[in-house]
Formats: C-alpha cells, sequence, structure tokens
C-alpha cells in the first residue's frame, strides 16, 4: 500500500529571529506580524513528526502513527534546529486541508507552497 504524505505547520517561539541562521529578510517576519513557523512534510503524521523533532534524544522513538514498526534513534531521525530549540506547537488550522498528500512530490511542492503563503501574510516561515 502507497504511503500518504502530510505537510505541516509547527510555531516556533518569535525569538527563533535571534538565532544564527534566521534571515529575517527571506524567512520574515515583516512589519509587526511577530509570528514565526516551520514547514515541513513527512510521509508521518504530523504529530507523530512533531513528536519526533522534539523527542527526547537520549532515548529511542517509538512511531505513533503506525508507519515504522521498529523503535527509531532521534538521533537518526533529525530533528530540525529552528524546531528542536524554539517549537511552540503544531498549528493543523494551517495545514489539514491540505492533508493526505498522494506522493512526495506532491508534498514537496505543497510545503513550498505554504511557506510562501506564511510570508505573504507577513509572518516568518522556513522550510528545508
Ligand atoms: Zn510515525
Amino acid at each position: 500500500m502507497a504511503n500518504n504524505y502530510h505537510v505541516y505547520v509547527i510555531e516556533l517561539n518569535k525569538n527563533v529571529v535571534d538565532r544564527p541562521g534566521w534571515n529575517t529578510d527571506e524567512y520574515g517576519p515583516s512589519g509587526n506580524k511577530l509570528r514565526c513557523f516551520y514547514v515541513g512534510q513527512s510521509a508521518h503524521t504530523p504529530e507523530c513528526r512533531y513528536a519526533q523533532h522534539i523527542a527526547d534524544r537520549s532515548a529511542t522513538f517509538h512511531c505513533i502513527c503506525g508507519l515504522t514498526e521498529s523503535p527509531v534513534n532521534p538521533y537518526q531521525i533529525g530533528g530540525q534546529t529552528f524546531v528542536v530549540n524554539h517549537h511552540f506547537a503544531l498549528r493543523p488550522e494551517l495545514y489539514t486541508r491540505y492533508n493526505p498528500l498522494p506522493s512526495q512530490a506532491e508534498a514537496i511542492a505543497m510545503e513550498e507552497r505554504l511557506t510562501l503563503e506564511l510570508r505573504a501574510k507577513g509572518w516568518g516561515a522556513y522550510s528545508k
């Protein structure tokens, strides 16, 4: 059975703009709209992928969406630096309507589109 793919949006604490590597000119926010987001895509559900991003790095991680059966070491999953250090909350109201997506290529295209949509609102948005 083919996997579904998902896009997801994590709101970041707005002090992420002070972190080295956050390019306000490119990512925003602009004006006084001080909200910042991380946009990603995954075959895991947004809830599972978020749990992976913020998982305890010293422990094994158990997938909560049923995609991966064996425990996974979070070091192998990876957690994006902005998310690991500045995560605030998943924001389903910003992505649920786009899921699920039938292929990774479509998920990657939607990830980019969603990032640009958030920036167009004047918010800060980052995706890889
Ligand atoms: Zn999972």
